[in-house]
């Protein structure tokens, strides 16, 4: 399929896209092809070296994916690995690590990059007004960076990746290592820009998150998609509704025969044994021989997914 871009409805397109680090063996990213529509939050999640962070760093042209004959990434129109300018200034870029400047205050550290920008005199002043105010950082303007808080950073980052007013934002794991106060507000702003028809594309291994904020979640494990859709239809589609979390084999042992006597899927790899059913009142029935400190019962999500495909947790270490 040759892709003609300008007539296309997508503002990411990759497909069949390989990247191997250095001489190793194993490809960080492996035949991955996704398509992202113009307005969409779409999240890849995945554990921690499933290849999401290298699949970002190759959609902006910071890593080149490996030459392969019938492999492409178009953005905006253009590939990355060739000319990665004209997307750096139609996106906002959120990476992983925080990369302020610390010699200069918060205002200081975005001026810089309206510079960079050609945004000058009052319509920068007016800008980085408006930025701090959206992103609840107008009172720190003259603050040194190191007597801001994680969150504050963050924030500032992602402030700072909308100088330009971007058709795309880009965001590597936008709240890791953040309270869940500061989380709850990045997901605010983040909902509200798409409201404003923003694309968003975000890495994450939060289930939450990509529950949370994104229409599309494109799941990867070993380099490799492994699911993508709607994030309560792929849960809908392929998992029960309910499942009963037990904490210790000997409590499990108290109910077993019941379950398999009901026919009750028991997934038993990882920390919990869990029992899953769309019959919530069954699982009820099984919980009154137990201890409360034994099990959780609740609503299957996208972590039960992730373990019924992979066989492993999504915060497993790879
Ligand atoms: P994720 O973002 O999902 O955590 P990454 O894209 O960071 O995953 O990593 C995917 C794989 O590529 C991992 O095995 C990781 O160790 C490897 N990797 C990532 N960056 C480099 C690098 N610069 N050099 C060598 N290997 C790397």
């Amino acid at each position: 399929m040759k892709m003609s871009i300008h007539e296309s409805k997508n503002i990411i397109e990759a497909k069949n896209v390989f990247k191997t680090y250095g001489d190793s063996a194993t490809n960080a990213v492996s035949g991955v092809s996704f398509s992202v529509p113009y307005g969409v939050c779409f999240g890849m999640l995945g554990p921690n070296g499933a290849g999401k962070s290298t699949m970002m760093k190759m959609i902006y042209g910071v890593c080149l994916r490996d030459k392969k004959e019938n492999s492409a990434i178009k953005v905006f129109g253009h590939d990355p690995g060739v000319n990665a300018l004209p997307i750096r200034f139609l996106s906002g870029i959120v990476p992983q690590e925080d990369n302020l400047d610390e010699e200069l205050n918060v205002e200081q550290n975005l001026k810089v990059f309206c510079k960079f920008y050609n945004i000058r005199g009052e319509q920068a002043d007016k800008r980085i007004a408006e930025l701090l105010s959206f992103m609840e950082l107008s009172e720190k303007q003259h603050h040194g960076i190191k007597q801001l808080s994680g969150g504050m950073k963050r924030r500032l980052i992602i402030a700072r990746a909308l100088l330009n007013n971007p058709r795309l934002l880009i965001l590597d794991e936008p709240t890791t290592g953040l309270d869940p106060q500061v989380r709850h507000l990045i997901w605010d702003k983040l909902r509200h820009l798409k409201r404003d028809g923003m694309t968003i594309l975000l890495t994450t291994h939060y289930m939450d998150e990509a529950f949370q904020i994104c229409d599309t979640v494109f799941i990867m494990d070993k380099g490799k998609r492994v699911a993508e859709g709607d994030p309560q239809e792929l849960v809908d589609k392929h998992i029960e509704s309910y499942v009963m979390e037990i904490y210790s084999k000997e409590s499990f042992s108290i109910i077993s025969k019941d379950v398999s006597e009901k026919c009750c899927r028991v997934d038993e790899s990882g920390d919990a044994v869990r029992i899953y059913s769309g019959d919530y009142e069954k699982l009820r029935e099984f919980s009154k021989h137990l201890g409360i400190k034994d099990f959780n019962l609740r609503q299957s999500n996208l972590e039960d997914l992730f373990l019924k495909i992979t066989g492993s947790g999504l915060n497993a270490q790879q």
